[in-house]
C-alpha cells in the first residue's frame, strides 16, 4: 500500500495570471510575465536564500491548487496533439495528476525584503496568482540541462501566432501604462500568441475570447491568420 505525506506551504505566488485560461503551458514561454514568490512565515527570512544569488534559475515545486477537487485521469489528451490522442498521465505535464504537484523552472530576477515580507522576483512563470509553493531548489546546469534529451510528442515550443491590436485597444494599453507603469502590449502578444484556446476551438474563427492579465480584461477575436485584440478593460477583479 502506498503511503501519504503532508507538506507545508513555504511560499505564495503573485503573478499577472488571475485565471487558468491564458497561462502558458510551460515556463519560459512568456518572458514578459513578471511574478514573485513571497516566502511565508517562518520562511520569510533572507538567510534561507543565502547563496541563491549565484544561480540564474530555480526549480519551483508547487500545488495545482485550482485542480484540487478534480479527479486524476490515467490518460489525458495533450493540447500539443490537438486533443486528438490520449497519453498516459505520467508521460505528460497535465494538471489532473494523482498528486497535484507542479514543477517549473524560472529565471530569478532578484530577491527583496519589504518590512518582514521576503520576495523572490521571477521571470517566465506559468503560475496562477496565489499558487502555493512547497519547495524551491537551484537549477544546476551540469545536471539539469540535457542537450541530447528527447522531447517525445513535444520536442519544440509551438510557434507564436501573430497578434494585432485595434486602435481602441492600443489607446487603452497606453492609458493603462500611464496609470500602472506596466506595458501590456508585449505581454499580451506573448500570452495570446501562444494560442491558449482549448484544442476543440482551434480552427473556429471569429469567436470572441477574454482573459485577465493583472487587473485588465483582454478581449480578443481569433481571425484566420492572427488574433485581434479588440478591447482592454480595466480595472477588473
Ligand atoms: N510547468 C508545470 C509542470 O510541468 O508541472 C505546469 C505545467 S501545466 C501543463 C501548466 C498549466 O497549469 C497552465 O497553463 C495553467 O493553466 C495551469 N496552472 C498553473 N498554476 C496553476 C494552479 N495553481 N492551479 C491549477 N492550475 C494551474
Amino acid at each position: 500500500m502506498s503511503q501519504s505525506f503532508t507538506f507545508q506551504q513555504i511560499g505564495l505566488v503573485h503573478s499577472c495570471y488571475k485565471q487558468k485560461f491564458g497561462i502558458p503551458r510551460q515556463p519560459g514561454l512568456v518572458t514578459e510575465a513578471s511574478a514573485s514568490i513571497e516566502l511565508l512565515p517562518p520562511f520569510n527570512r533572507l538567510d534561507v536564500l543565502d547563496g541563491l544569488d549565484g544561480f540564474s534559475h530555480i526549480w519551483v515545486h508547487f500545488i495545482f491548487h485550482e485542480c484540487m477537487t478534480d479527479n486524476w485521469k490515467a490518460k489525458i489528451r495533450p493540447p500539443r496533439l490537438g486533443g486528438k490522442e490520449k497519453m498516459g498521465i505520467f508521460a505528460t505535464r497535465a494538471t489532473h495528476r494523482p498528486n497535484p504537484l507542479g514543477l517549473s523552472v524560472v529565471e530569478v530576477k532578484g530577491v527583496r525584503k519589504d518590512g518582514n515580507r521576503v520576495f523572490i522576483d521571477i521571470i517566465g512563470a506559468d503560475l496562477l496568482d496565489k499558487t502555493p509553493i512547497v519547495d524551491i531548489k537551484p537549477y544546476l546546469p551540469y545536471a539539469d540541462a540535457l542537450p541530447n534529451a528527447k522531447g517525445g510528442f513535444a520536442p519544440l515550443p509551438t510557434t507564436l501566432k501573430s497578434v494585432k491590436f485595434s486602435e481602441l485597444a492600443l489607446e487603452q494599453a497606453e492609458s493603462y501604462k500611464a496609470i500602472y507603469a506596466r506595458d501590456l502590449v508585449p505581454l499580451i502578444e506573448q500570452v495570446i500568441g501562444q494560442d491558449p484556446r482549448p484544442s476543440y476551438l482551434v480552427g473556429s474563427e471569429n469567436r470572441n475570447h477574454g482573459n485577465q492579465l493583472w487587473n485588465a480584461n483582454i478581449k480578443w477575436t481569433a481571425k484566420e491568420d492572427h488574433f485581434l485584440v479588440t478591447q482592454i478593460e480595466y480595472p477588473v477583479g
